[in-house]
Protein backbone atom coordinates (compact mmCIF):
# COMPACT_ATOMS: atom_id res chain seq x y z
CA UNK A 1 0.00 0.00 0.00
CA UNK A 2 2.65 2.16 0.70
CA UNK A 3 4.63 1.35 -2.11
CA UNK A 4 1.66 2.22 -4.58
CA UNK A 5 1.34 5.65 -2.93
CA UNK A 6 4.74 5.89 -3.43
CA UNK A 7 4.50 4.98 -7.01
CA UNK A 8 1.56 7.20 -7.55
CA UNK A 9 3.72 10.38 -5.59
CA UNK A 10 6.56 9.73 -8.01
CA UNK A 11 4.39 9.43 -11.38
CA UNK A 12 2.48 12.48 -10.07
CA UNK A 13 5.69 14.32 -9.52
CA UNK A 14 6.99 12.99 -13.05
CA UNK A 15 4.20 14.40 -14.94
CA UNK A 16 4.52 17.66 -12.70
CA UNK A 17 8.01 17.98 -14.02
CA UNK A 18 7.11 17.52 -17.85
CA UNK A 19 4.54 19.99 -17.41
CA UNK A 20 7.03 22.51 -15.60
CA UNK A 21 9.96 21.76 -18.20
CA UNK A 22 6.97 22.34 -21.32
CA UNK A 23 6.08 25.70 -19.77
CA UNK A 24 9.10 27.41 -18.41
CA UNK A 25 10.42 29.84 -20.92
CA UNK A 26 13.40 28.79 -23.14
CA UNK A 27 12.61 24.91 -22.40
CA UNK A 28 9.95 24.63 -25.38
CA UNK A 29 10.48 21.72 -27.56
CA UNK A 30 11.94 21.40 -30.75
CA UNK A 31 9.56 23.46 -33.13
CA UNK A 32 7.71 20.91 -35.68
CA UNK A 33 9.08 22.16 -39.46
CA UNK A 34 6.42 24.69 -40.93
CA UNK A 35 4.01 23.17 -43.75
CA UNK A 36 5.04 23.92 -47.11
CA UNK A 37 3.01 26.27 -49.51
CA UNK A 38 3.78 23.73 -52.37
CA UNK A 39 5.77 24.29 -55.20
CA UNK A 40 6.86 27.38 -55.78
CA UNK A 41 6.50 28.76 -59.90
CA UNK A 42 9.85 27.34 -61.43
CA UNK A 43 9.85 30.58 -64.10
CA UNK A 44 10.72 32.02 -59.91
CA UNK A 45 13.31 29.63 -58.73
CA UNK A 46 14.69 30.41 -62.29
CA UNK A 47 15.06 33.86 -61.77
CA UNK A 48 16.48 33.57 -58.13
CA UNK A 49 19.04 31.14 -59.34
CA UNK A 50 20.22 33.85 -62.10
CA UNK A 51 20.14 37.05 -59.23
CA UNK A 52 22.87 34.94 -57.59
CA UNK A 53 24.81 34.41 -60.95
CA UNK A 54 23.97 38.08 -61.34
CA UNK A 55 25.11 39.56 -58.35
CA UNK A 56 28.73 37.62 -58.56
CA UNK A 57 28.80 38.85 -62.05
CA UNK A 58 28.60 42.64 -61.27
CA UNK A 59 30.38 42.01 -58.03
CA UNK A 60 27.97 42.59 -55.48
CA UNK A 61 28.19 39.48 -53.65
CA UNK A 62 31.54 36.85 -53.89
CA UNK A 63 30.97 33.51 -51.66
CA UNK A 64 29.17 35.54 -49.20
CA UNK A 65 25.74 37.01 -49.40
CA UNK A 66 22.19 35.88 -50.28
CA UNK A 67 19.26 36.58 -52.30
CA UNK A 68 16.05 35.44 -51.52
CA UNK A 69 12.58 36.12 -53.08
CA UNK A 70 8.16 35.55 -51.30
CA UNK A 71 6.81 32.66 -52.63
CA UNK A 72 4.59 33.41 -55.34
CA UNK A 73 1.89 31.00 -53.20
CA UNK A 74 2.24 32.40 -49.95
CA UNK A 75 2.97 35.52 -48.66
CA UNK A 76 4.34 33.85 -45.43
CA UNK A 77 6.76 31.64 -47.23
CA UNK A 78 10.37 32.97 -49.41
CA UNK A 79 13.00 31.23 -51.24
CA UNK A 80 16.43 31.12 -50.62
CA UNK A 81 19.31 28.72 -51.38
CA UNK A 82 20.79 26.39 -48.69
CA UNK A 83 24.67 28.20 -47.58
CA UNK A 84 26.11 28.02 -50.42
CA UNK A 85 28.50 30.21 -52.53
CA UNK A 86 26.12 32.20 -54.59
CA UNK A 87 27.75 31.32 -57.84
CA UNK A 88 27.32 27.75 -57.01
CA UNK A 89 23.44 27.95 -56.19
CA UNK A 90 21.40 25.87 -58.82
CA UNK A 91 17.59 25.17 -58.56
CA UNK A 92 17.90 21.83 -56.55
CA UNK A 93 19.79 24.27 -53.77
CA UNK A 94 16.80 26.49 -53.09
CA UNK A 95 14.83 25.89 -50.14
CA UNK A 96 11.61 27.34 -48.51
CA UNK A 97 11.63 29.09 -45.17
CA UNK A 98 8.18 30.44 -42.90
CA UNK A 99 8.98 34.37 -41.87
CA UNK A 100 10.97 32.85 -39.20
CA UNK A 101 13.39 31.57 -41.26
CA UNK A 102 12.63 28.04 -40.14
CA UNK A 103 13.71 25.93 -43.54
CA UNK A 104 10.32 23.78 -44.35
CA UNK A 105 12.02 20.56 -45.56
CA UNK A 106 16.23 21.48 -44.68
CA UNK A 107 16.82 17.75 -45.41
CA UNK A 108 19.85 17.88 -43.20
CA UNK A 109 21.67 20.61 -45.04
CA UNK A 110 22.73 23.79 -43.53
CA UNK A 111 21.21 27.22 -43.42
CA UNK A 112 22.53 30.67 -43.49
CA UNK A 113 23.49 32.10 -40.29
CA UNK A 114 22.15 35.47 -41.30
CA UNK A 115 18.37 33.96 -42.72
CA UNK A 116 16.58 36.13 -40.21
CA UNK A 117 17.31 39.38 -42.26
CA UNK A 118 14.90 37.95 -45.22
CA UNK A 119 12.50 36.63 -42.33
CA UNK A 120 12.43 40.05 -40.86
CA UNK A 121 12.19 42.30 -43.64
CA UNK A 122 9.32 40.22 -45.41
CA UNK A 123 7.20 40.37 -41.94
CA UNK A 124 8.03 44.00 -41.93
CA UNK A 125 7.20 44.97 -45.57
CA UNK A 126 3.99 43.81 -47.02
CA UNK A 127 5.59 45.47 -50.33
CA UNK A 128 9.02 43.79 -50.36
CA UNK A 129 8.75 40.57 -52.93
CA UNK A 130 12.79 40.10 -52.79
CA UNK A 131 15.66 40.74 -50.32
CA UNK A 132 19.14 41.00 -51.11
CA UNK A 133 22.26 40.63 -48.46
CA UNK A 134 25.44 41.62 -49.84
CA UNK A 135 28.98 42.85 -48.53
CA UNK A 136 29.07 45.15 -51.68
CA UNK A 137 32.83 46.51 -50.76
CA UNK A 138 32.38 50.29 -52.36
CA UNK A 139 29.42 50.39 -49.93
CA UNK A 140 31.05 50.16 -46.53
CA UNK A 141 32.75 53.17 -46.24
CA UNK A 142 29.89 55.24 -46.54
CA UNK A 143 28.14 52.52 -43.52
CA UNK A 144 31.38 53.58 -41.82
CA UNK A 145 32.38 57.19 -42.64
CA UNK A 146 29.35 59.17 -41.76
CA UNK A 147 29.24 60.21 -44.93
CA UNK A 148 25.88 59.41 -46.30
CA UNK A 149 25.13 57.96 -49.84
CA UNK A 150 23.71 59.81 -52.61
CA UNK A 151 22.32 59.73 -55.50
CA UNK A 152 25.01 60.77 -57.73
CA UNK A 153 23.41 59.71 -61.35
CA UNK A 154 20.16 58.78 -62.60
CA UNK A 155 20.75 54.81 -62.84
CA UNK A 156 20.86 55.61 -58.39
CA UNK A 157 17.43 57.92 -58.28
CA UNK A 158 15.86 55.30 -56.07
CA UNK A 159 18.36 56.97 -52.99
CA UNK A 160 16.67 60.29 -53.01
CA UNK A 161 15.74 59.74 -49.26
CA UNK A 162 18.57 59.51 -46.74
CA UNK A 163 20.27 56.34 -46.73
CA UNK A 164 19.90 54.74 -43.14
CA UNK A 165 22.79 52.78 -41.38
CA UNK A 166 22.54 49.91 -39.17
CA UNK A 167 24.23 50.35 -35.98
CA UNK A 168 24.48 46.45 -34.69
CA UNK A 169 26.13 47.92 -31.19
CA UNK A 170 22.45 50.10 -30.65
CA UNK A 171 20.88 46.75 -31.32
CA UNK A 172 23.20 43.70 -29.91
CA UNK A 173 25.74 45.86 -27.46
CA UNK A 174 29.34 46.37 -28.39
CA UNK A 175 29.95 42.54 -28.44
CA UNK A 176 28.62 40.83 -31.36
CA UNK A 177 30.56 39.33 -34.36
CA UNK A 178 28.58 41.85 -36.25
CA UNK A 179 26.65 39.10 -37.93
CA UNK A 180 22.59 39.16 -37.71
CA UNK A 181 22.67 35.90 -36.27
CA UNK A 182 19.16 36.15 -34.39
CA UNK A 183 15.33 37.31 -34.88
CA UNK A 184 15.85 40.26 -32.61
CA UNK A 185 18.88 41.53 -34.81
CA UNK A 186 17.11 40.91 -37.94
CA UNK A 187 13.92 43.30 -36.59
CA UNK A 188 16.22 45.92 -35.35
CA UNK A 189 17.60 45.70 -38.91
CA UNK A 190 14.01 46.09 -40.76
CA UNK A 191 13.40 48.68 -38.47
CA UNK A 192 16.43 50.50 -39.53
CA UNK A 193 15.59 49.98 -43.29
CA UNK A 194 12.50 51.57 -42.70
CA UNK A 195 9.94 51.68 -46.21
CA UNK A 196 13.44 52.28 -47.94
CA UNK A 197 14.88 50.28 -50.62
CA UNK A 198 18.37 49.79 -48.89
CA UNK A 199 19.87 50.24 -45.60
CA UNK A 200 23.58 50.09 -44.56
CA UNK A 201 24.87 48.17 -42.21
CA UNK A 202 27.90 49.49 -39.84
CA UNK A 203 31.54 47.45 -40.63
CA UNK A 204 29.60 44.78 -42.58
CA UNK A 205 27.37 45.16 -45.83
CA UNK A 206 23.78 46.06 -46.95
CA UNK A 207 20.54 45.09 -47.75
CA UNK A 208 18.55 45.87 -50.30
CA UNK A 209 14.66 45.16 -50.91
CA UNK A 210 12.28 45.61 -54.13
CA UNK A 211 8.76 44.95 -55.07
CA UNK A 212 10.39 41.92 -57.70
CA UNK A 213 14.20 40.23 -58.32
CA UNK A 214 14.62 42.50 -60.98
CA UNK A 215 14.02 45.47 -58.81
CA UNK A 216 16.55 44.29 -56.09
CA UNK A 217 19.22 43.04 -58.14
CA UNK A 218 18.93 46.69 -60.20
CA UNK A 219 19.17 48.39 -57.03
CA UNK A 220 21.95 46.19 -55.76
CA UNK A 221 24.24 46.50 -58.69
CA UNK A 222 23.44 50.51 -58.60
CA UNK A 223 23.94 50.97 -55.32
CA UNK A 224 27.95 49.67 -55.43
CA UNK A 225 28.06 51.48 -58.75
CA UNK A 226 27.00 54.90 -57.06
CA UNK A 227 28.92 54.47 -53.93
CA UNK A 228 32.15 53.75 -56.01
CA UNK A 229 31.10 56.52 -57.98
CA UNK A 230 30.45 59.07 -55.37
CA UNK A 231 33.86 58.26 -53.71
CA UNK A 232 35.61 59.30 -56.96
CA UNK A 233 33.60 62.57 -57.04
CA UNK A 234 34.00 63.02 -53.69
CA UNK A 235 37.65 62.90 -54.34
CA UNK A 236 37.72 65.34 -57.06
CA UNK A 237 37.52 67.88 -54.09
CA UNK A 238 34.97 69.93 -55.81
CA UNK A 239 31.33 70.59 -54.52
CA UNK A 240 29.70 67.43 -55.83
CA UNK A 241 26.26 68.28 -56.78
CA UNK A 242 23.41 65.46 -56.21
CA UNK A 243 20.19 64.40 -58.22
CA UNK A 244 17.46 66.76 -56.32
CA UNK A 245 14.60 65.00 -54.75
CA UNK A 246 12.43 66.29 -57.58
CA UNK A 247 15.12 64.95 -59.91
CA UNK A 248 15.62 61.50 -58.72
CA UNK A 249 11.72 61.02 -58.46
CA UNK A 250 11.78 61.42 -61.96
CA UNK A 251 14.43 59.67 -62.88
CA UNK A 252 13.31 56.47 -60.84
CA UNK A 253 9.81 56.50 -62.62
CA UNK A 254 11.72 56.87 -65.63
CA UNK A 255 13.70 53.82 -65.13
CA UNK A 256 11.08 52.04 -63.43
CA UNK A 257 9.74 50.99 -67.07
CA UNK A 258 12.88 49.74 -68.51
CA UNK A 259 14.21 47.34 -65.72
CA UNK A 260 13.37 44.13 -68.12
CA UNK A 261 16.23 45.40 -70.46
CA UNK A 262 18.94 44.90 -68.53
CA UNK A 263 17.49 41.98 -66.62
CA UNK A 264 17.37 39.84 -69.64
CA UNK A 265 20.65 41.06 -70.71
CA UNK A 266 22.10 39.94 -66.98
CA UNK A 267 20.18 36.83 -67.02
CA UNK A 268 21.14 35.34 -70.45
CA UNK A 269 24.85 36.11 -69.64
CA UNK A 270 24.73 34.27 -66.21
CA UNK A 271 22.73 31.32 -67.60
CA UNK A 272 24.47 30.42 -70.61
CA UNK A 273 27.67 30.55 -68.63
CA UNK A 274 26.45 27.20 -67.23
MN1 LIG B 1 26.66 39.28 -43.94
Amino acid sequence: MKRDLLKIFRGVCLWLGVLGAALLPGEAPAQAAPASAGPADPKLIEDLVAANLILVDQGVLDGYGHVSVRHDKDLNRYLMSRSLAPELVTAVDILEYDLDSNAVDPRGRSLFIERNIHGEIYKARPDVKAVVHNHSPSVIPFGAAGVPLRPLYHMSAFLRDRVPVFEIRSAGGDGTDMLVRTPSLGHALAKALGAGPVALMRGHGAVVVGPSLPHAVFRSVYTEINARLQGQAMALGGKVIYLNPNEAQHAEASLDGTLARPWELWKKKALTKR
